[in-house]
């Protein structure tokens, strides 16, 4: 009898295994479609990545689950839901594939636990679903580790971007989701200003959202310590005029709150520029296609800096084609998708 059970449940497993990985198939594929080109529509937002390659990255997951229909490797949704919970573990409960889609149980308060379904990285809770058309993409993008080469866009790809912009304005006027606020617990002022303590960094004063500021700590103590040997890093130190933390506001031309108004941002701004460029907007006042300035007139801080921030979970507005070069921003989870993407693009190639 208990044999007889075990096999009907070993069906049963089979059975709803195989059902959830061909569901899954379809949404990626459909997921593919649905957002070629959407990645550059989304990004006028401060947080944006390189159009282009996340746009390629999309293509090549499509490729893998039509190329080989025995390996079944997780698709984009999954791959984000596994890093937020790998990076919140306490706020995040668990990952489901439930109702057709990926979605996570965020933890909002010790009374109240929210599933936010993934529904093309809109991050939607079961109510909202069938208002998806409302809401814009988070962003969950593919974060280089390297600076990508420079190369000066030719005036047909020049066009096609300012198409893209325009249509990014369009998308601007839609709203994202509450998911950043009830993971992060700023959804207002109020709540935000209460999660806030100062921090000295690199000599100045700021205020930051509390869960951030050790790792604030170990970057300060981290480049001052390789500037005790790297005369670069010590220049950079000593170059530092201006630091801007926490700032309650929405990114210019849009409707997006930045990650500053969660206090998660923290803005690194020299004493002189000498004439170099720092952030897309400022630039675009002066130059239209401000895409083609490269990174020789861009300024940037020195990439061992850079690498102590990222490996601090921050990423840096330098490496976004909306660049912002004095930006960096607390994203643990798209550091994990990052890697993980890795992961499984080199066990593929095996
Ligand atoms: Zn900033």
């Amino acid at each position: 009898m208990n044999r007889k059970l075990a096999f009907l449940a070993l069906i049963i497993f089979i059975w709803t295994t195989q059902s959830c990985v061909s569901q899954q198939i379809i949404t990626n594929s459909a997921y593919s479609t649905i957002n070629s080109g959407v990645n550059i529509n989304d990004n006028l937002s401060e947080e944006a990545a390189s159009a282009e390659e996340s746009a390629a990255a999309e293509e090549s997951t499509a490729d893998t689950y039509t190329a080989d229909p025995v390996i079944i490797q997780p698709g984009r949704a999954e791959l984000v839901m596994r890093a937020l919970h790998e990076a919140f573990p306490d706020r995040i409960r668990s990952v489901e594939f439930r109702n057709d889609d990926w979605a996570v149980l965020l933890r909002i308060s010790a009374a109240q636990e929210v599933w936010y379904y993934y529904a093309q990285s809109r991050m939607l809770t079961e109510e909202q679903l069938p208002d998806i058309a409302n809401f814009r993409a988070h962003q969950f993008y593919n974060y280089p580790d390297e600076l990508p080469v420079w190369v000066a866009r030719t005036p047909e790809e020049s066009e096609r971007i300012r198409q893209n912009r325009a249509n990014d304005r369009v998308a601007d006027q839609l709203s994202r989701s509450n998911f950043m606020n009830d993971l992060w617990g700023t959804t207002t002022r109020r709540e935000t200003e209460d999660k806030l303590v100062n921090i000295t960094f690199f000599g100045r004063q700021g205020r930051v959202h509390r869960e951030i500021a050790e790792n604030l700590r170990r970057v300060d103590q981290q480049v001052r310590a390789l500037g005790r040997t790297d005369r670069q890093v010590q220049a950079f130190i000593d170059s530092i005029h201006t630091m801007e933390t926490y700032n309650w506001r929405v990114i210019a031309q849009t409707m997006s709150r930045s990650f500053h108004s969660l206090g998660l941002a923290v803005d690194i701004l020299p004493r002189t520029l000498g004439g170099l460029q720092v952030y897309w907007l400022w630039t675009a006042d002066r130059r239209e296609d401000w895409w083609n300035v490269p990174y020789s007139q861009r300024w940037h801080p020195p990439p061992s800096v850079i690498r102590i921030f990222e490996a601090n979970g921050f990423v840096w507005g330098g490496k976004w084609f909306l660049f912002d070069t004095m930006h960096f921003e607390y994203r643990p989870e798209v550091m994990i998708l990052n890697r993980n993407s890795h992961f499984l693009n080199a066990r593929q190639q095996n």
